[in-house]
């Protein structure tokens, strides 16, 4: 053991998603895997509770953004196993999808109806809108791509 590894180090921000990419170990499921007190843990989990609160037993977490090396507790919603299945099967958004659903919502279409467009869930919706995930995702206003008309 060299070096000691400063708490930066564990993640990276990214500044187009907000997500936390996790830089240590990622098992083969993509998750973010670390030790703590000599146990392995899913890294999205300790970090959750270690900045939130302890996740109930039989609960599982879900990540609002589908990155699951992201290790952001606003990023994590803890929801039942049934929940995160049906969940998982949804695709990811793109920056574009991001872009028309700020749009959609700027111009009055209401969560449920956008999360019905894109087959993702009203909370996902809200987690957009809110910048809690995407966040400096617009929709090409600055650029023109989609003009006032
Ligand atoms: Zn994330």
């Amino acid at each position: 053991m060299g070096r000691r590894r400063s708490k930066g180090t564990m993640f990276k921000v990214n500044s187009v998603t907000g997500c936390w990419d996790w830089l240590g170990y990622v098992n083969p499921d993509g998750y973010g895997k670390l030790n703590r007190k000599g146990e392995s843990q899913l890294a999205h989990r300790a970090i959750y509770e270690a900045f939130k609160r302890k996740i109930p037993d039989g609960m599982h977490t879900d990540h609002v953004c589908r990155n699951r090396r992201c290790v952001n507790p606003d990023h994590i919603e803890i929801v039942t196993n049934l929940e995160n299945v049906h969940r998982g099967k949804r695709c990811k958004l793109t920056k574009e999808k991001v872009g028309y659903i700020r749009f959609l919502h700027e111009n009055g279409c209401s969560r449920q109806a956008i999360a019905a467009l894109y087959d993702v869930t009203p909370e996902n919706i809200s987690a957009i809108t809110t910048g809690k995930t995407w966040k400096g995702v617009n929709y090409g206003r600055k650029s023109g791509s989609i003009g006032a008309g």
